[in-house]
């Protein structure tokens, strides 16, 4: 049943595009990603101060909203053809596993925002779930089977923030059979890359390990401590496939309202992502083991037989050479913010 999204179906270039979350990590990639393709106009919003923003894209009208404000969300939408939804309080498993109440409360922008958006007549609304919102009793092993779309059910998502996805997937779901809104549900996997988040407390597992091993060469400190045993399996999609996805799933019509796993199947174990790490930055460290530190479900895959048959595609930058990449860009940035310069960094605003 392969079937190709119809990129025909994407609004046209002088329409505008609405990107909430802009100021972060994926929805700043997504802006500079549609820019490239000659899009027109584009609105990115964020809560975030615009000089805080990790990617401002030339061309691109930059609003300082914040969205959890039903008023705000009217203002995001005013002639929107299309909306992706990427503004959520979050970040890796340090900061979910602490802060469950700011997780949940993400809830708010997704409901505004949809209504917004069904209000201001858009064409599509796209929403960036996570693969938190799968049940946690089938993660319980590092050597899990992947996760395929249909395990979100019997509902046991991650507290707090896993949760807040999957209660806002029904949204998506409900304002396409009741109001005809198309909507589209991603289930993010990891992502990773250049301009994300690398240190402040809201950096995921790629990012922090490579900048613990970029500290350890530069102090000449010989130890990395990592999460857990490190015994912990995930796979990681790089940026350059995540906005990809995003957008072919946006405009598949055999996907609207239906979820679909967005990941790489490329299964590791956090010891072999320090491995890869220090690979890169050619250095062995000794590994010590905070057993008490947030370290999440024991293991996570996604299965993407169903988006390999619906799209013909799957996401592939291959762990090595995405890593490469972010690893090279985090020492820019290690160096940038040791000679005093602004560097990406959350400040949690
Ligand atoms: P990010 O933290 O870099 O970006 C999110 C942005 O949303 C931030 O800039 C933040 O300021 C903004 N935001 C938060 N609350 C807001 C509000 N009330 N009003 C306006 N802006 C607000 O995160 P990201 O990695 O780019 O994630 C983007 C989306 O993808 C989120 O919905 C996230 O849950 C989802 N996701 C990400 C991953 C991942 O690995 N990065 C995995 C699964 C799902």
């Amino acid at each position: 049943m392969s079937k190709k999204p119809n990129m025909a179906d994407r609004c046209g270039k002088d329409e505008l595009i609405v990107i909430t979350g802009a100021g972060g990590f994926i929805g700043g990639a997504l802006a500079r990603y549609f820019s490239d393709l000659g899009f027109k106009r584009i609105r990115a919003v964020d809560r975030k101060p615009i000089p805080d923003w990790y990617q401002r894209v030339p061309g691109v009208e930059n609003l300082n909203l914040d969205l959890s404000d039903e008023e705000s969300c009217r203002r995001a939408c005013i002639d929107a053809a299309e909306v992706y939804n990427l503004a959520a309080d979050m970040g890796g498993m340090g900061f979910i596993e602490r802060f469950r109440i700011q997780c949940l409360r993400s809830i708010l922008v997704n409901t505004h925002m949809i209504e917004a958006a069904y209000q201001a007549g858009a064409q599509r609304f796209f929403f960036s779930s996570s693969a938190c919102a799968y049940n946690t009793e089938l993660q319980k092993l590092p050597t899990v089977r992947a996760l395929k779309e249909s395990d979100a059910y019997p509902a046991m998502a991650e507290r707090g923030y896993g949760w807040e996805k999957l209660m806002s997937e029904m949204f998506c779901q409900e304002y396409w059979s009741e109001r005809g809104l198309k909507t589209s549900i991603a289930r993010f996997h990891n992502v990773y890359g250049p301009w994300g988040t690398w240190d402040g407390g809201r950096e995921k597992a790629p990012a922090a390990l490579s900048r613990k091993v970029i500290e350890a060469k530069d102090t000449g400190k010989k130890e990395i401590t990592i999460w857990g045993d490190g015994t912990q399996t995930r796979s990681f999609m790089y940026i350059d496939d995540c906005v990809k996805g995003i957008d072919m799933i946006a405009h598949c019509e055999d996907l609207i309202a239906v979820p679909i796993n967005l990941g790489s199947s490329e299964l590791h174990s956090i010891n072999s992502l320090v491995d890869t790490a220090e690979k890169i930055g050619g250095i062995k460290l000794e590994r010590k083991y905070d057993l008490g530190a947030p370290k999440g479900v024991a293991g996570r895959n996604s299965d993407n037989t169903f988006i390999k048959n619906v799209l013909n595609w799957e996401p592939n930058v291959p762990l090595i050479d995405g890593l490469t990449k972010t690893y090279k860009w985090i020492e820019q940035q290690y160096v940038a913010r040791k000679e005093g310069q602004k560097t990406v960094r959350d400040t949690g605003h």
